[in-house]
């Protein structure tokens, strides 16, 4: 079976990925789970509350359901 991987998504060595992941998701596991979120850069993101800056390029990211961390889902988007 196919999965989409979104863009930006980082994949752990080894991991078995079930499902979808999404744009800038962080994977990894056997099945593989979202553990978080990378930026574009590679770089992985801490947020606060539903935002998050990139600690190397200052880009800023938004979560599309800030109530839901954990929902398979979740997902999140550049944001100005
Ligand atoms: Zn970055």
């Amino acid at each position: 079976m196919r999965h989409t991987i979104g863009e930006h998504a980082l994949i752990g060595a080894g991991s078995v990925v079930t499902r979808d992941v999404p744009a800038y998701a962080l994977f990894f596991g056997n099945p593989a789970r979202l553990r978080g979120w990378a930026c574009e850069c590679g770089v992985v993101l801490r947020f606060v509350g539903d935002r998050a800056v990139c600690d190397e390029c200052h880009r800023q990211y938004a979560r599309r359901h800030p109530h839901h961390p954990e929902v398979l889902q979740d997902q999140i988007r550049p944001a100005a």
